[in-house]
Protein backbone atom coordinates (compact mmCIF):
# COMPACT_ATOMS: atom_id res chain seq x y z
CA UNK A 1 0.00 0.00 0.00
CA UNK A 2 2.89 2.30 0.77
CA UNK A 3 4.69 1.48 -2.19
CA UNK A 4 1.91 2.25 -3.91
CA UNK A 5 1.69 5.56 -2.57
CA UNK A 6 4.80 6.46 -4.17
CA UNK A 7 6.63 5.85 -0.63
CA UNK A 8 9.79 3.66 -1.18
CA UNK A 9 10.49 0.93 0.85
CA UNK A 10 12.48 -2.76 0.85
CA UNK A 11 9.73 -4.46 -0.53
CA UNK A 12 11.04 -7.69 -0.08
CA UNK A 13 10.04 -10.53 1.90
CA UNK A 14 11.83 -10.45 5.17
CA UNK A 15 11.40 -14.13 5.91
CA UNK A 16 13.16 -15.23 2.84
CA UNK A 17 14.67 -12.20 1.38
CA UNK A 18 13.75 -13.35 -2.02
CA UNK A 19 10.20 -12.78 -3.51
CA UNK A 20 8.18 -9.39 -3.06
CA UNK A 21 6.58 -9.33 0.08
CA UNK A 22 2.54 -9.63 -0.58
CA UNK A 23 0.14 -11.22 2.11
CA UNK A 24 -0.35 -14.14 0.30
CA UNK A 25 3.29 -14.39 -0.02
CA UNK A 26 4.47 -13.90 3.61
CA UNK A 27 1.26 -15.95 5.24
CA UNK A 28 1.38 -18.77 2.73
CA UNK A 29 3.82 -18.72 -0.11
CA UNK A 30 6.83 -18.03 1.28
CA UNK A 31 9.47 -20.84 1.35
CA UNK A 32 9.76 -20.29 5.11
CA UNK A 33 5.76 -20.22 5.55
CA UNK A 34 5.72 -23.27 3.56
CA UNK A 35 7.94 -24.52 6.33
CA UNK A 36 5.84 -23.71 9.14
CA UNK A 37 2.48 -25.12 7.97
CA UNK A 38 3.88 -28.22 7.01
CA UNK A 39 5.55 -28.51 10.65
CA UNK A 40 2.13 -27.38 11.69
CA UNK A 41 0.34 -30.63 9.79
CA UNK A 42 -2.03 -28.61 7.67
CA UNK A 43 -5.55 -31.39 8.01
CA UNK A 44 -5.27 -33.12 4.96
CA UNK A 45 -8.78 -31.60 4.28
CA UNK A 46 -7.76 -28.45 3.69
CA UNK A 47 -3.92 -28.94 1.76
CA UNK A 48 -5.58 -27.82 -1.46
CA UNK A 49 -6.41 -24.42 -0.12
CA UNK A 50 -3.20 -24.04 0.32
CA UNK A 51 -2.41 -23.72 -3.58
CA UNK A 52 -3.02 -20.52 -5.52
CA UNK A 53 -6.22 -19.85 -4.07
CA UNK A 54 -7.79 -16.35 -3.33
CA UNK A 55 -6.07 -14.95 -0.03
CA UNK A 56 -9.52 -13.70 1.38
CA UNK A 57 -10.93 -16.79 0.12
CA UNK A 58 -8.14 -19.21 1.60
CA UNK A 59 -8.23 -17.15 4.92
CA UNK A 60 -12.24 -17.87 4.87
CA UNK A 61 -12.15 -21.04 4.47
CA UNK A 62 -9.57 -22.03 7.24
CA UNK A 63 -10.49 -20.12 9.68
CA UNK A 64 -14.71 -21.21 8.94
CA UNK A 65 -13.10 -25.19 9.02
CA UNK A 66 -14.83 -27.33 10.97
CA UNK A 67 -12.31 -30.31 10.78
CA UNK A 68 -10.00 -30.90 13.57
CA UNK A 69 -6.02 -30.38 14.05
CA UNK A 70 -4.13 -33.64 14.76
CA UNK A 71 -4.26 -32.08 18.50
CA UNK A 72 -7.62 -33.17 18.49
CA UNK A 73 -8.15 -28.94 18.66
CA UNK A 74 -10.32 -27.52 15.66
CA UNK A 75 -8.08 -26.47 12.64
CA UNK A 76 -9.63 -23.05 12.54
CA UNK A 77 -8.21 -22.07 16.26
CA UNK A 78 -4.74 -23.35 15.30
CA UNK A 79 -4.89 -21.80 11.75
CA UNK A 80 -5.86 -18.48 13.43
CA UNK A 81 -2.90 -18.47 15.89
CA UNK A 82 -1.09 -19.74 13.15
CA UNK A 83 -1.30 -16.50 10.87
CA UNK A 84 -1.28 -14.47 13.96
CA UNK A 85 2.07 -15.44 15.10
CA UNK A 86 3.74 -15.50 11.26
CA UNK A 87 2.66 -11.94 11.29
CA UNK A 88 3.71 -10.80 14.73
CA UNK A 89 6.82 -12.67 13.37
CA UNK A 90 7.79 -10.87 10.55
CA UNK A 91 6.87 -7.46 12.66
CA UNK A 92 9.67 -8.98 15.30
CA UNK A 93 12.13 -9.24 12.56
CA UNK A 94 11.38 -6.03 10.39
CA UNK A 95 11.14 -3.76 13.64
CA UNK A 96 13.16 -5.60 16.35
CA UNK A 97 15.46 -7.52 14.47
CA UNK A 98 14.76 -10.68 16.13
CA UNK A 99 15.79 -14.03 14.14
CA UNK A 100 13.31 -16.61 12.03
CA UNK A 101 11.99 -18.76 15.06
CA UNK A 102 12.02 -22.20 13.39
CA UNK A 103 9.64 -23.07 16.54
CA UNK A 104 7.10 -20.92 15.74
CA UNK A 105 4.33 -24.14 14.53
CA UNK A 106 5.00 -25.41 18.23
CA UNK A 107 3.88 -22.47 19.53
CA UNK A 108 1.02 -21.39 17.46
CA UNK A 109 -0.04 -25.14 17.97
CA UNK A 110 0.15 -24.82 21.79
CA UNK A 111 -1.37 -21.26 21.84
CA UNK A 112 -4.42 -22.54 20.27
CA UNK A 113 -4.57 -25.88 22.24
CA UNK A 114 -4.22 -23.35 25.84
CA UNK A 115 -7.24 -21.00 23.80
CA UNK A 116 -9.44 -24.07 22.81
CA UNK A 117 -9.43 -25.73 26.22
CA UNK A 118 -9.82 -22.83 28.71
CA UNK A 119 -12.08 -20.59 26.55
CA UNK A 120 -13.66 -21.98 23.23
CA UNK A 121 -14.31 -25.50 24.67
CA UNK A 122 -16.45 -24.36 27.59
CA UNK A 123 -17.79 -22.23 24.93
CA UNK A 124 -19.13 -24.83 22.40
CA UNK A 125 -20.17 -26.78 25.61
CA UNK A 126 -22.32 -24.29 27.65
CA UNK A 127 -25.72 -25.46 27.56
CA UNK A 128 -28.75 -23.58 28.45
CA UNK A 129 -30.33 -24.03 31.57
CA UNK A 130 -33.72 -22.46 32.76
CA UNK A 131 -34.54 -21.79 36.05
CA UNK A 132 -37.66 -20.68 37.31
CA UNK A 133 -36.76 -18.43 40.11
CA UNK A 134 -39.46 -16.47 41.85
CA UNK A 135 -39.78 -14.59 45.13
CA UNK A 136 -42.26 -14.74 47.87
CA UNK A 137 -43.51 -11.89 49.98
CA UNK A 138 -42.38 -12.87 54.09
CA UNK A 139 -45.00 -12.73 56.83
CA UNK A 140 -45.06 -10.01 57.88
CA UNK A 141 -44.61 -11.13 61.25
CA UNK A 142 -41.03 -13.08 59.90
CA UNK A 143 -39.12 -10.02 59.49
CA UNK A 144 -37.43 -9.64 62.55
CA UNK A 145 -37.06 -6.25 62.27
CA UNK A 146 -39.48 -4.10 64.26
CA UNK A 147 -37.99 -0.34 64.38
CA UNK A 148 -36.80 0.79 61.09
CA UNK A 149 -34.97 4.69 60.65
CA UNK A 150 -33.86 5.63 57.14
CA UNK A 151 -31.33 8.38 56.64
CA UNK A 152 -31.46 10.04 53.50
CA UNK A 153 -29.01 13.13 52.23
CA UNK A 154 -32.32 14.17 49.88
CA UNK A 155 -34.34 16.75 51.59
CA UNK A 156 -36.59 16.80 48.86
CA UNK A 157 -37.67 12.87 49.34
CA UNK A 158 -37.72 13.17 52.86
CA UNK A 159 -40.38 15.52 53.10
CA UNK A 160 -42.02 14.11 50.45
CA UNK A 161 -42.05 10.95 52.44
CA UNK A 162 -43.24 13.22 55.40
CA UNK A 163 -45.88 14.71 53.97
CA UNK A 164 -49.49 13.89 55.06
CA UNK A 165 -50.62 14.59 51.01
CA UNK A 166 -47.56 13.95 48.67
CA UNK A 167 -48.23 16.82 45.90
CA UNK A 168 -46.15 15.11 43.58
CA UNK A 169 -48.37 13.50 41.00
CA UNK A 170 -45.57 11.38 39.65
CA UNK A 171 -44.66 9.95 42.60
CA UNK A 172 -47.50 9.62 44.49
CA UNK A 173 -48.20 5.90 44.53
CA UNK A 174 -44.55 5.77 45.08
CA UNK A 175 -45.13 7.31 48.50
CA UNK A 176 -48.40 5.34 49.25
CA UNK A 177 -46.32 2.23 48.85
CA UNK A 178 -43.44 3.50 50.85
CA UNK A 179 -45.84 4.75 53.59
CA UNK A 180 -47.51 1.57 53.36
CA UNK A 181 -44.05 -0.21 54.10
CA UNK A 182 -43.32 2.16 57.07
CA UNK A 183 -46.59 1.59 58.73
CA UNK A 184 -45.44 -2.38 59.16
CA UNK A 185 -42.64 -1.53 61.47
CA UNK A 186 -43.54 -0.44 65.05
CA UNK A 187 -41.44 2.70 64.88
CA UNK A 188 -40.73 4.13 61.36
CA UNK A 189 -38.55 7.00 60.74
CA UNK A 190 -37.16 9.05 57.84
CA UNK A 191 -34.57 11.12 58.46
CA UNK A 192 -31.92 13.57 56.32
CA UNK A 193 -28.41 12.08 56.51
CA UNK A 194 -26.29 14.54 58.81
CA UNK A 195 -22.83 14.68 57.19
CA UNK A 196 -20.11 15.42 60.13
ZN1 LIG B 1 9.41 -15.02 1.45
Amino acid sequence: MLAMRGIILDSCCPLCNNFLETISHLLRDCMVAKDFWYNLKVPPEMVSSFVDMDLFYWLRVNYQSKVSHSSLVPWSYVFTFAIWNLWKHRNGMVFNNTVLNVNLHIVSKYQALEFYYCVGKLKSQRSKVVCNVSWKKPPSDQIGVQNLKIELDAKVVVELVQSKTPSNAFYSSLLVDCKSLMGKFRIAKCNTHSVK
